[in-house]
């Protein structure tokens, strides 16, 4: 995603009603956040955050929490949000891997990574979102049959994933190299960049992963 700093995003951020401004002090207690004990799913880079609010709309019964690390990109999510009547979703401009800090164990039914940054140089390989180092982080906040849903148009990091995520004592479930022409497809909500790249007729890659040993 190209970033430009945008004047005023922090201030905006900070005086949103859409933003949790204070996610440290709501570890162990989402459900006062959301008001009930829906589960709840989060989709880590979310970017201006279609996919999580088409989401939200179409399933009320979950509560879902965007997480964004740059204020620029956040606030073209809350403008979105702002053209939708929502009740179920909030957003945290955080770096996901804080997750920890924000989250207690079994807190967390479900991880969506969409279209990550593929960080495709090996001295990088730490900052890939399926890296053994996020999924020990997605490992202490996911309920122990809580999943990872990983979605991105990059071969490399597809392959990648498929030997790092069991190598961290993950199953992979099911996977597909072309989503939208597989089994997999059926119910798929688009991400803004999946609209681009499938436009463009690349083919996307998905996995389901849950952890291996369940207790
Ligand atoms: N998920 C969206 C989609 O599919 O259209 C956006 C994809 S964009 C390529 C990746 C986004 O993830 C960027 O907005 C980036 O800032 C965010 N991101 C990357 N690493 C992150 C991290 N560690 N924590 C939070 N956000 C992150």
């Amino acid at each position: 995603m190209r970033l430009r700093h945008i004047k005023g995003a922090e201030q905006q951020i900070a005086e949103s009603p859409f933003v949790i401004h204070d996610p440290e002090e709501q570890k162990g207690h989402w459900r006062d956040v959301f008001g009930n004990d829906h589960p709840i799913e989060i989709e880590v880079g979310m970017g201006k955050g279609k996919f999580i609010m088409d989401l939200a709309a179409a399933h009320p019964d979950v509560n879902y929490l965007g997480i964004e690390r740059y204020s620029s990109v956040l606030l073209r999510a809350l403008q979105k949000r702002a053209e939708r009547d929502l009740s179920n979703i909030f957003f945290l401009c955080i770096d996901a891997k804080e997750m920890a800090d924000y989250f207690a164990p079994g807190e967390v039914s479900r991880i969506y990574l969409n279209f990550s940054d593929p960080w495709p140089k090996d001295r990088h390989a730490k900052r890939r979102l399926t890296s053994p180092v996020f999924m020990e982080v997605y490992d202490s906040i996911l309920k122990p049959d809580g999943v990872i849903e990983f979605k991105t148009d990059n071969r490399g990091l597809f392959e990648y994933s498929l030997e790092s995520i069991p190598a961290a004592g993950w199953d992979i479930l099911a996977h597909t190299f072309d989503l939208h022409r597989s089994d997999m497809a059926e119910g798929n909500v688009m991400t803004e960049y999946e609209t681009k790249f499938a436009s463009e007729g690349k083919p996307i890659c998905k996995l389901v992963a849950s952890r291996s040993r369940q207790p």
